[in-house]
């Protein structure tokens, strides 16, 4: 009776240690992913374009376009587009 016992209690202890050892082994292989990526998101290449009007620099997607040429808005795209048609 006691020996059954015994089993039950080793069986249970032998399944938490396993348990534990897998979600440490996660938690580590977590880890190491977070020190191979550490700033995945902000790591991404941000192109940068210049207002061919005014000079400012801004990220490619908050700028605007005319005639090939990145503006910082439409007032200098209309400005430059003023200035460069004769
Ligand atoms: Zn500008």
């Amino acid at each position: 009776m006691l020996s059954k016992l015994f089993l039950i209690v080793g069986a249970l202890l032998l399944a938490l240690f396993f348990l534990r050892g897998s979600l440490q082994k996660r938690k580590q292989e977590r880890e190491q992913d977070q020190i191979d990526h550490p700033d995945e998101p902000s790591r991404k290449p941000v192109r940068m374009v210049r207002c061919a009007h005014c000079g400012l620099h801004l990220p490619e997607r908050e700028s605007v376009r005319l005639n090939g040429q990145p503006f910082c808005s439409w007032e200098h795209a209309e400005a430059w587009k003023k200035k460069h048609t004769p």
